[in-house]
């Protein structure tokens, strides 16, 4: 891991929406080294000016907790609502050096004291690690843990996401997660065609999260997107391990951005019943609704106190 300058950490969010609600967006980190191929972060309209860097090296802010502590402290000067800081979307916030280096683990010590909530996204077991940390935050603010868990298979997740934790470990930290009260589910993107678009890997899912206490299920879309640079790292990846199936995904979708299972439909409804079944939120506006509730219920336990 190398350090990289930085001049701003938490930015304001422009569409709600991707972050699940978060009003603010924080990488602390540059490049994951989890290593799935099917990464929309390595398409090449996120890489401009720097072409040359690997997204695989992972680069960590310099200064980062200091920039993020002077940011908190200046919003809260300027702007008294509540903030739910999310983080997770461009790159993990738990790749393999945050064992060490505990930036992220510094990040929510600082939202914890500066009273304001949280959204991660990662495929990694070690946010479990902090379970004491988002326990507090949900205390004052709203939580949300999203572990995203895209097939059961061991196998083709060592295929897929070469360095992420094993899928069994993902539902363990779920687990960890539920059992010390925080709001937690499974995130499922993306579905990759002749990959894991079939019930029975969407079903399996939907079970294992429900078996391991998970709030919801999310799943946004039955595909994944394609575009100039994480296309072509996909196919040569898929070439390696599946021969023959770049030519089908060439075939069937052409250049499309947008991939969606020929399945879609029997998937959504398998999804959607499954859900029901286990008695899992797995509707983005449910959701949000109840992990912001989370944030009601604590401001009326304040009231009564
Ligand atoms: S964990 Fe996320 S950011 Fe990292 S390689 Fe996988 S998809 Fe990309």
């Amino acid at each position: 891991m190398r350090y990289i300058p930085a001049k701003k950490i938490v930015l304001p969010v422009k569409n709600e929406i991707d972050l699940f609600g978060s009003t603010h967006m924080m990488n602390i980190y540059r490049g994951c080294d989890h290593g799935c191929i099917y990464c929309d972060s390595r398409s090449e309209c996120y890489r401009s000016g720097r072409p040359e860097e690997d997204f695989g090296t992972v680069c960590a802010k310099e200064n980062a907790l200091f920039l993020i502590e002077k940011e908190l402290q200046a919003r809260r000067r300027h702007d008294t609502a509540k903030k739910i800081i999310g983080t997770g979307s461009m790159s993990d916030p738990y790749n393999s050096f945050e064992k060490e280096s505990e930036l992220t683990r510094g990040a929510l010590l600082l939202f914890d004291k500066y009273r304001c909530g949280v959204c991660v996204i990662t495929k990694s077991a070690l946010v479990s690690r902090d379970a004491d940390l988002f326990t507090s935050i949900s205390k004052h603010s709203p939580v949300n843990v999203g572990i995203t868990v895209t097939t059961t298979d061991e196998t083709l997740c060592r295929e897929i996401e070469p360095n992420a934790s094993a899928p069994a470990r993902r539902f363990k930290a779920i687990k960890t997660l539920s059992e010390a009260d925080v709001f937690c589910g499974v995130h499922m993107n993306p579905i990759l065609p002749f990959l894991t678009d079939n019930e029975k890997n969407i079903r399996k899912i939907v079970e294992e999260a429900a078996a391991a206490g998970s709030s919801y299920v999310l799943c946004y879309g039955f595909g994944m997107t394609l575009r100039k640079g994480n296309r072509e790292y996909y196919y040569e990846n898929l070439d390696k391990a599946r021969p023959g199936l770049k030519e089908k995904y060439m075939k069937t979708y052409g250049r499309k951005y947008n991939v969606v299972c020929e399945n879609a439909e029997e998937l959504a409804a398998a999804f959607a019943g499954e859900c029901e079944k286990n008695d899992l939120l797995y509707r983005v506006k449910d959701i949000n609704a109840a992990w912001k509730k989370e944030k009601t219920k604590q401001k009326k336990l304040f009231e009564y106190e």
